[in-house]
Parts: structure tokens; C-alpha cells; sequence
């Protein structure tokens, strides 16, 4: 295992640092302010296209595209590092087109489109003209369990026709959204792990409805999740993703990367509390002395550091197994970092929240924003439970075998 940073990684490092502080810590009061201009909160503003016209004329473009030659060319392991730099701003990954949900979903057309497919609804992925969604969670069932799923795809001639309910189908609120990727089933009566499929459906086609803008925590981010009603939806036949049954398969590899971005992001949150934390012990003054004094404040402190760096090691770790041995070999080793990055992430936020006293609640720091979001993906793209069921089940197989 070698954790060095190649060449081309270390050049990318200077860039998106610099970019960061000259450009997107600078945007971060200007986006909010955007956003509450704006008529529709849920429009991108200005701002972030003007930094996505930066990143890309200084090459931070699509870096999480580890397929083909679409992407930047860079290995798990290359992007990892640059995943946590642009993670310290929760802006920073929209200005360089590494944002969820659209990763995840660039990612499955990467890998099970056809060329045809590709070119409608990838190429402006990449190019940032359109965005998506991705609908599997049904508010009725238990969706961390995916065949519970009760949405329908049903062939018609030449279309399919979709029906179901959807909730948190984030991004779907953004008026660039014009990808919706569908998973329902299309073989209720088949295998257990056939029974689902993914399909691709126009964000305007008739028979969407948009019922809700749900809150995570009471905030309702730029993005939005919906609560999204789809009856007798009817899209062509050729825009099934991959084959009728695939759905299953296709959610797997969606989540691999994606849970490995989370884990990269999640460490860039927790540098970020960290700083945050460091600057308000050294500044604020209680009973004579800056905080910083104060040996549980320095425990806090010490605490965050260790554990950061453990996470930063274990996901270097996941990414080099990714590229070396493939996502299935690394599968125990993706979940462990889903969990524990996010875990971490969100502990250190909390100390850093308790340092700012009743700033860290507030609206003034990022602080509360990152608290928020580091506990609502502890849930996201799986719970931890799920993950950790995974890896009981990997490691008890080892001695099974064994027994
Ligand atoms: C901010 C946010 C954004 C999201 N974006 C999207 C999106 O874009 N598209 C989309 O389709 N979904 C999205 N989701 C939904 C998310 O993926 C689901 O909420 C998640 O998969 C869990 O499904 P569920 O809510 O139905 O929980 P359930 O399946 O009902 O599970 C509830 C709880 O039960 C426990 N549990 C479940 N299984 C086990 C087990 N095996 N062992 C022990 N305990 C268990 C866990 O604690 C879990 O939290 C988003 C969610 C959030 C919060």
C-alpha cells in the first residue's frame, strides 16, 4: 500500500486549494444570499455558475469520474484527497460538478447506458447543462431494504409505464433537473434480486407530481427533496438502464462510489469543524483564560485530530482496494468508512458546536448546517445499521467457511 500523492494529484491539490480560498470560501455568504434573492430556492445561483466557469477553465472539472476517458482520468485513491479539500465548503463540490445526486447517477450511465443513453443524458451531465434525481426510497415501505420497493414498471407496446410514490428524491426541485432514474419493479414475481429495474424518465414527462419540498432538520437546501407522486408516467421502451431486472445490480454499483465520495466529503466537513473549533478556543475568553487553555477543550481538540486522520487512513485504504482489486473486494471495506467517516465527521462537529456556545447553533458559522447534514447521512444512501449488517455478514462468512 502506498498512500503517496502521484504528481498529477499534488498539482491538482495546489489548483483546488487555491481555488478554494481565492474563489469558493469567499461565495459561500454570496450563494446564500443568492438563494434567498432568488424567486425559486431551489434555482442555482449566479454564483455558482461563475465558479463552475472557473473550475473548468483551470481543468477541477468531473474529477470524480473514474471511467472511460470522460472524467479526469484520476484512480479512487488520486480523487480521495481532493474529495476532502473541496468537502470543506459545502459549495465546493457543486462548483466542480462533484455533487450528489448527480455523481452517483453519472456514474451508473458511465457504466450501464448505451451510447445512445450517453449522449441524451450523460455528456450534459458532465457539462453541467442539466441535473438529476434519483427516485428508489417509497415513504411507505422500509427502503434501506431495496426489495421491499412497490413501484411499478409495466411494458406496453413499445413504452413502459410507471406508478408509485417517491419521497426524498433529492435534486428534483432544481428547475435544471431534466433526469429522473427510476427503480420499481418490472418482475414482481420474479427472483428476489431480478424483480427490479432502473429507467430513465424525463423530469417534464406528464403523470410527475412533486407533492412536497421536505426539510432535512428543518432546512430545506438548495437542492430539495421531493415527495413525488408518478402515475401511468409512459416513457420509451429504449430507455430502460441496463436490462429489465438490473435495477438491484445498478443500485449496488451506484452506491459503491457514491458512499466512497460521502466518506472523502465527510472528512473535509470534520477539517472544517476542526479549524473552526481551533480559531473560537484560541479567541473567545471564559473565567480569564481563551478556552484553548482548558484541558477538556484541548482533549476535544486532540480527540478530533486522531480520529480524523484514522478515517483519512481507512478511506485511503477503501480507495486503493477499489482500484487495485475492484469495488466488490472492497465492499466490506466501503462500508466500513460510509459509517465511520460520517460517525466521526458529525463528533466533531458537535465539539466544535459546543465550543462556539450559542454561535454554534446559530445561523452565523456553518457549524449547525454541517450538524445537520452530518447526521441526516448517517441515513442516506443506507443507514448505518445496513452497513455494518454488511460487514458482520463478510466477516462471519470468513469463519463459517472456516467452522
Ligand atoms: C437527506 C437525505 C437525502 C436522501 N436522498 C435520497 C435520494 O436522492 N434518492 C432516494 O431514493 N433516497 C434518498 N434518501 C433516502 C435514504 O436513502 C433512505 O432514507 C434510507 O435508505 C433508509 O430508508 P428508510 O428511510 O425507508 O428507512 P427504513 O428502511 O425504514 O429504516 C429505518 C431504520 O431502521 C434501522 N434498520 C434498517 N435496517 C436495519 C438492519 N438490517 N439492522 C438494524 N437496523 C436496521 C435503521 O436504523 C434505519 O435508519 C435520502 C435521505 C435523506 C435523509
Amino acid at each position: 500500500m502506498d498512500f503517496a500523492l502521484s504528481p498529477r494529484t499534488e498539482e491538482l491539490k495546489v489548483e483546488l486549494e487555491r481555488f478554494m480560498s481565492e474563489h469558493v470560501y469567499p461565495a459561500e455568504p454570496v450563494y446564500d444570499a443568492q438563494i434567498a434573492e432568488n424567486d425559486n430556492p431551489h434555482e442555482q445561483p449566479q454564483i455558482m455558475r461563475d465558479l463552475q466557469k472557473i473550475a473548468r477553465d483551470r481543468g477541477l472539472w468531473n474529477l470524480f469520474m473514474t471511467h472511460g476517458d470522460r472524467g479526469a482520468g484520476l484512480t479512487n485513491l488520486e480523487y480521495a484527497p481532493l474529495a476532502e479539500i473541496v468537502g470543506r465548503s459545502i459549495i465546493g463540490n457543486e462548483a466542480i460538478n462533484c455533487s450528489a445526486p448527480d455523481t452517483g447517477n453519472m456514474e451508473i450511465l458511465a457504466m450501464y447506458a448505451t451510447p445512445e443513453q450517453q449522449r441524451q443524458w450523460l455528456d450534459p451531465l458532465l457539462a453541467c447543462e442539466i441535473r438529476s434525481a434519483f427516485a428508489m426510497t417509497e415513504p411507505e415501505v422500509a427502503s434501506s431494504d431495496a426489495t421491499n420497493i412497490t413501484s411499478t414498471i409495466t411494458r406496453d407496446g413499445d413504452e413502459y409505464v410507471l406508478n408509485g410514490r417517491k419521497w426524498y428524491t433529492s435534486g428534483i426541485l432544481d428547475p435544471d433537473c431534466k433526469l429522473v432514474i427510476f427503480m420499481g419493479k418490472s418482475d414482481p414475481d420474479g427472483p428476489t434480486y431480478r424483480q427490479q429495474s432502473m429507467i430513465l424518465v424525463p423530469a417534464d414527462a406528464p403523470g410527475i407530481e412533486v407533492l412536497r419540498d421536505l426539510p432535512m432538520f428543518g432546512y430545506r437546501d438548495r437542492l430539495g427533496h421531493g415527495e413525488v407522486q408518478f402515475t401511468d408516467v409512459r416513457v420509451p421502451a429504449a430507455n430502460m438502464l441496463g436490462e429489465e431486472g438490473d435495477g438491484f445490480k445498478i443500485a449496488q454499483g451506484r452506491l459503491g462510489p457514491g458512499r466512497m465520495h460521502y466518506a472523502m466529503r465527510a472528512i473535509g466537513f470534520a477539517e472544517r469543524a476542526l479549524d473552526l473549533m481551533c480559531r473560537r478556543a484560541l479567541s473567545r475568553v471564559a473565567f480569564k483564560e481563551p478556552l484553548a487553555e482548558r484541558g477538556v477543550v484541548r482533549e476535544w481538540i486532540a480527540r478530533s485530530r486522531m480520529e480524523i486522520d484514522q478515517i483519512r487512513l481507512l478511506t485511503f485504504r477503501a480507495a486503493w482496494l477499489m482500484d487495485t482489486q475492484g469495488n466488490k473486494s472492497a465492499r466490506s471495506d466501503v462500508a466500513a468508512i460510509k459509517v465511520a467517516a460520517m460517525e466521526t465527521a458529525h463528533r466533531v462537529v458537535d465539539r466544535a458546536v459546543q465550543v462556539h456556545g450559542a454561535a454554534g447553533v446559530s445561523d452565523d458559522t456553518v457549524l449547525a448546517r454541517l450538524y445537520a447534514i452530518t447526521r441526516a447521512l448517517q441515513i442516506a444512501d443506507g443507514p448505518n445499521e445496513v452497513h455494518l449488517r454488511t460487514m458482520a455478514r463478510l466477516e462471519l462468512k470468513k469463519h463459517e467457511a472456516g467452522a
